[in-house]
């Protein structure tokens, strides 16, 4: 059987960051952020392949998994694609555009509150008809792109069996989330603030918890439910910050009646909160490695939880550290601090 195969069709910027003092790399410290009619100056500017395409690709790779991003890149900015491409990623079918790269600017300030402006240019351009590799076993989406680009492929990929996970983020239009294909998604992966606004799109019914607004877990739960029976063969995972993950699986056998989500809690941090900027995108992409990992296989619910624990500790260890890719650890680094 063929090494299995990650499919990332999304977007891909140059990230571009102001910041004040060069200390050391990725200390983003502009002492405000710029105000009206104000100049101030930045000492530094870093730029680095960003998006949240890339972002999760770059994930992926690092967790061990075969991955390529179908995207597009504008001719100013052709080193993104080569940047993404010389750490492992395959970027064939990356076009390059007429319209500019994508693009966010994004200022830090010292109190670490960001302020960013975000162009969508080339990811909003239509790209030439690719073909999905015969290999592909699971294709991620995220929404910087055309809703209507991210439908095409996973129809494509849900008619060849292909596994299907979808984080919507940026959350797409109430209009857009009433029409999208759950039917065809085999893994949603929502924040506790999407979870909350999708189910307000989708006018769902979300039962009162009793124990609601206790904890960020049990105001999660109600809403899991009413997600997974407007989606029930989709499996719904919810992250919740530092509150950890919670996950309503759709499963053969033993749980497949089991109407209450698993919860697995954040992973103990070694240090401080740096920046969580790109733990999402962390967590998706050592989840889809994971996923990756068990298939073919027999999966149990054990399984699962090796998976779940696995790309929880990794954006533990993302947010310990500065950056959005730069800051996603190894596969190997996860697994020593798992032993
Ligand atoms: P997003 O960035 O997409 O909003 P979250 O903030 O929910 O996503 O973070 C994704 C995952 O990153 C969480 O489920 C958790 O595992 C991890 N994480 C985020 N913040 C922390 C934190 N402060 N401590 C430990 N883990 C964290």
């Amino acid at each position: 059987m063929p090494a299995p195969r990650c499919l990332v069709r999304g977007s891909m910027n140059v990230d571009e960051f102001f910041q004040g003092k060069r200390q050391a790399l990725l200390k983003f410290e502009l002492k405000e952020i710029v105000r009206p009619g104000e100049t101030i100056s930045s000492e530094n500017l870093v730029k680095r392949p960003g998006g949240k395409g890339a972002n999760q690709a770059g994930a992926l790779t690092r967790a061990g998994a075969i991955v390529e991003l179908v995207g597009a890149v504008g001719h100013d900015a052709v080193w993104v694609r080569d940047e993404l491409r010389d750490t492992g990623i395959s970027v064939e079918n990356v076009s390059i555009v007429e319209e500019n790269t994508g693009r966010a600017l994004i200022q830090v300030n010292e109190a670490g509150e960001n302020s960013i402006i975000l162009y969508k240019g080339a990811n909003y351009a239509s790209i030439p008809p690719y073909e999905i590799h015969p290999d592909t076993t699971h294709a991620v989406f995220q929404n910087e792109i055309p809703l209507s680009s991210t439908i095409e492929c996973l129809l494509r990929a849900s008619s060849s069996h292909i596994s299907t996970i979808f984080n919507p983020s940026p959350l797409p239009s109430v209009e857009e989330l009433k029409t999208f294909p759950w039917k065809q998604l085999t893994w949603l992966i929502v924040n506790s603030g999407e979870a909350l606004d999708l189910c307000k799109a989708l006018s769902l019914e979300v039962a009162q918890d009793s124990a609601a607004s206790t904890s960020a877990v049990n105001n999660a739960k109600p809403l899991l439910s009413a997600l997974s029976s407007h989606m029930p063969t989709t499996n719904v995972v919810c992250t919740l910050g530092a509150d950890g993950v919670l996950v309503q699986f759709v499963l053969e056998g033993d749980m497949s009646n089991s109407t209450t989500p698993t919860y697995f809690p954040a992973a103990t941090l070694q240090g401080t909160i740096r920046d969580t900027t790109g733990a999402g995108d962390c967590f998706t992409g050592y989840m889809v490695a994971g996923l990756m990992r068990l298939h073919g296989q027999n999966i149990t619910v054990r399984d699962y939880d090796a998976v779940f624990k696995m790309a929880i500790q990794a954006a533990g260890m993302c947010v310990e550290k500065r950056g959005a890719l730069a800051s996603v650890p190894l596969l190997a680094e996860v697994e020593a601090r798992l032993k």
